[in-house]
């Protein structure tokens, strides 16, 4: 699809502008760009609140005309004027805002007005009446002089002449839109904060992260990572006097206060088809479902974030056709907990893969990336195994031995030179923390619970059943994340392409594996909420989950999404949910111009 047209001019085919977008152009640069150039499109309660407010103009207006369409080869624009209408021979758009209008001080306010403001238009609302008003000169033949906006929040109508001055401002305007249109660069973020407290692509943008990016030296944001890594033992396993008092001054990395404006949050749900024979159908705008001998279940589709399909589900063309309307992400599993695949409309902007192409093939860069994640994934196990081991004698149970030997790594972790080494590390890495593993677990649970090292495809025992179900529930998430920004998930920088799943994902998952699936399964475990009998499934060699076991993981991992976590540099809180979506937006940032803040996370 063209990135921001519905048509094409004739000379240079160059696509026409909608109108909207110069709107955007003169609120933000950076705006526009990620709405026309890489295709972003966020759909929050404001925007619908204005789709609902031009679907009850379409029906209440009065006009000659109203939801009018025009375009212009001559000026390549194409728009929809709100309402025109004819007034002493003269026609005159009508552009209906829901917020409230502009104010400018009046020295002489009319007599008996209390009022010294006086209402009139948001220069980026006079531009888009300007460029509709020109649009319908070329339509009609006939001179245009006044448009009108109504602001319908404090119910005014400002009249804006159509002037040599906004015309000029129009042409101008579309200039710059072109030029930026053809940049392969996305703009720096606003100076103007406040316009990014009301800016609805504010949580695809970050333009907080961004500044905070901006305010840290490079060398403030790498010099405590390269601490942590020279064995700064003190820190991980006890905490210091700042993180025990909580004073906000735990880590130099941490900024002042970032103002959130990426959703702490997601209202919606994943709606999991565990049943076998179940159908997934459409009824208006909501999804419904069909399962042998159980009653239908109905879900509006704006509630539902993704649909998982687990073992032999159907899905209907239509029920399709309303995920992709609505960006909900559909995810195909085994029933043996095998990730197969997604659909999703999400935006994938060709600018973007581009730049990921570009980024990735860098071997410097992608060296960098490699070694950072494989530090968030190496810390993380190592403090999982610190925090389980807190109350325990470390020596006498043998954790001694596996914390100094990850700890060693560390060091060369930070000298390997190239992506094969560290793969080698975080493999020793990887092997030490899971004969750690059935240490934690609690010695009066039933033996068949406790793992025998890491087994994949098939698992060989309860535990590496739940862990390999719960990794391919995350890895779904993961995808949903890559394809809602916008990322190409078939090209990664550690994993190769080796499964069904893509190298992309595959190195995302990295960050999360010891805080949304180790780490809560562990605790289940101890809370004694799995049966060995009734949740599992021996065949062989092989173990898989029951279906009731399956139903029980899945409560347990989408209950671990709703756990909020705290981002050590950004110092705002939000759940897993949201965190894998941000990871997946920062590491976007890492090869946009503002790098530093992917994979920072760690288990607190
Ligand atoms: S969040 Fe701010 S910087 Fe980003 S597009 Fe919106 S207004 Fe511009």
């Amino acid at each position: 699809m063209a990135a921001y047209s519905a048509g094409t001019s004739n000379n240079n085919a160059a696509p026409l502008l909608r109108v909207q977008s110069l709107h955007a152009l003169l609120y933000c640069e950076r705006l526009f760009y990620l709405e026309e150039v890489e295709n972003v499109r966020l759909a929050d309660a404001a925007v619908y609140a204005g789709r609902r407010l031009h679907v009850e103009l379409a029906r209440e207006e009065e006009g000659d005309w109203h939801a009018l369409d025009l375009k212009s080869e001559k000026l390549g624009l194409i728009g929809r004027v709100d309402c025109l209408r004819r007034r002493n021979g003269s026609l005159i758009p009508y552009e209906h805002k829901r917020g409230r209008a502009a104010r400018i001080r009046t020295t002489n306010p009319p007599k008996g007005s209390k009022n010294s403001d006086e209402a009139c238009a948001w220069p980026s609302d006079r531009l888009q009446v300007g460029a509709y008003a020109m649009l319908v000169e070329e339509a009609t033949g006939q001179t245009i002089v006044e448009g009108r906006v109504r602001y319908h929040q404090d119910n005014v109508t400002v009249r804006v002449p159509i002037d040599p001055a906004l015309r000029a401002d129009v042409i101008q305007s579309i200039s710059r839109a072109r030029s930026l249109a053809d940049c392969v660069e996305r703009p720096p973020v606003t100076e103007n904060e406040r316009l990014c407290v009301k800016c609805s692509l504010a949580p695809a943008c970050l333009p907080e992260e961004a500044r905070a990016i901006s305010r840290l030296s490079s060398e403030s944001i790498h010099k405590p990572l390269q601490r942590s890594v020279g064995l700064k033992t003190q820190q991980i396993d006890q905490p210091s006097a700042d993180q025990k008092a909580g004073t906000g001054k735990e880590s130099s990395l941490a900024t002042s206060h970032v103002p959130r404006l990426f959703p702490a949050d997601d209202h919606r749900q994943a709606l999991h088809v565990v049943t076998p024979g179940a159908r997934v159908g459409r009824a208006g705008d909501e999804i419904e479902i069909f399962a042998p001998e159980q009653p239908k279940e109905r879900h509006p589709v704006r509630e539902i974030g993704q649909v998982v399909l687990h073992g032999f589900a159907q899905i209907t063309t239509q029920a399709l056709r309303l995920c992709a309307d609505k960006e909900v992400a559909v995810h195909w599993i085994t029933q043996g907990g095998g990730y197969i695949g997604s659909f999703s409309s999400g935006a994938g902007a060709v600018q973007k893969r581009i730049r990921q192409y570009e980024a990735l093939r860098t071997p410097e860069f992608r060296l960098q990336l490699v070694r950072r994640l494989a530090e968030a994934k190496i810390l993380s196990q190592l403090r999982f195994v610190l925090r389980a081991s807190r109350n325990t004698d470390r020596e006498t149970i043998g954790i001694s031995q596996t914390i100094d030997g990850i700890r060693k790594l560390m060091p060369a972790l930070q000298r390997a030179n190239s992506v094969d080494a560290i793969r080698g590390l975080e493999g020793r890495a990887g092997a030490l923390y899971f004969k750690a593993l059935p240490t934690f677990i609690d010695s009066a649970i039933d033996e068949r619970m406790k793992p025998e090292g890491r087994t994949r495809r098939p698992p060989r025992d309860r535990f590496n059943a739940l862990i390999g179900f719960a990794y391919a529930l995350l890895l779904k998430d993961v995808m949903s994340a890559i394809l809602t920004v916008g990322l190409d998930p078939a090209f990664g920088f550690y994993h190769r392409p080796r499964s069904q799943a893509h190298p992309l994902a595959l190195d995302l998952i990295e960050l999360f594996r010891v805080a949304m699936v180790d780490l809560p399964i562990v605790a289940s475990l101890n809370r004694r909420q799995w049966d060995p009998d009734d949740d599992f499934v021996v065949a062989g060699f092989q173990v898989w989950l029951s279906d009731l076991g399956r139903r029980k993981m899945i409560e347990l991992y989408e209950k671990r999404k709703t756990d909020r976590w705290k981002h050590p540099v950004l110092r705002y809180s939000l759940t897993y949910a949201r965190l894998i979506e941000l990871e997946a937006r920062l590491l976007e940032k890492e090869w946009t111009g503002e790098p530093g803040l992917f994979a920072r996370m760690r288990l607190r």
